[in-house]
């Protein structure tokens, strides 16, 4: 990985934050996208919103060609939040507000295999780009640097350590009420990182930050100084 941030052509006004489950992205763009007045996009919930259907559905999640309707057919929506109960946004399935069951565990537990689907993927990303050619967005995922956004204006790789990653999952369960057990999610962030291996794609050109060490207002400080000083190679730490 390169700090690439060379003047291009096209450049599209947005920011992308790639990186594993728990790393901070989630965080770090939502203050982001607050501090530059853009849109946040999550692009996870698109995935879990479809394994939550397929799951309730009854979709076989081993058959492409019947997740990649459904993919086609579910009508997302992400709008910013109608309820305040600590939701980042409000996401509705097909008019159904489906926010806090797209962090079920089946959801998790299952969403890699469905995400893993080219066929899924291609439906996916194509709406996801035509919400990020839009510009004034910061998007988020594991491929949107490099596949999704390729010319968006900053790419970062987010990342932390697994024990780290695994803490944070922690406290964000114990403050949801849900029950929570720091070896189980360790393990099961293990797994979703084996899996994800090959859907993660950082862009040859994306910065590498840890979020580890640094306060979610420091990450944030030095994502804007990047974007507001493109060509400049020093980062305050
Ligand atoms: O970011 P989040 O934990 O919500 O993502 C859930 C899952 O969705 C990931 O583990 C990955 O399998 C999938 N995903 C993906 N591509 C993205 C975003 C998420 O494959 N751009």
């Amino acid at each position: 990985m390169t700090d690439g941030r060379h003047a291009r052509m096209n450049v599209i006004p947005a920011i992308t934050i790639d990186g594993p489950a728990g790393s901070g992205k989630s965080t770090l763009g939502e203050r982001l996208a607050r501090a530059l007045g853009w849109l946040y996009f999550d692009t996870g919930v698109m995935y879990r919103a479809l394994t939550l259907a397929a799951i309730e559905r009854a979709v076989a999640l081993d058959d492409p060609v019947a997740l990649e309707h459904l993919a086609e057919a579910l009508v997302i929506d992400v709008r910013p939040p109608e309820v305040a109960d600590g939701r980042q946004y409000t996401v509705c399935a097909d008019g159904i507000d489906v926010t806090w069951s797209l962090r079920r565990s089946d959801v998790e537990q299952r969403i890699s295999h469905v995400a893993a689907h080219p066929e899924v993927r291609r439906v996916m990303r194509a709406r996801q780009r035509q919400i990020g050619l839009r510009g004034r967005v910061v998007m988020v995922g594991r491929d949107i640097g490099s596949v999704v956004m390729p010319d968006a204006a900053l790419k970062i790789y987010l990342v932390a350590s697994i024990d780290e990653r695994a803490r944070r999952r922690l406290q964000e369960r114990i403050a949801r009420g849900q029950p929570a057990e720091l070896a189980a999610i360790r393990d099961d962030i293990a797994r979703r990182d084996e899996l994800d291996r090959h859907v993660m794609q950082p862009a040859h050109d994306a910065v590498q930050l840890s979020s580890e060490g640094c306060s979610p207002d420091e990450l944030v400080d030095r994502v804007m100084h990047l974007f507001s000083h493109p060509t400049s190679s020093a980062v305050p730490s």
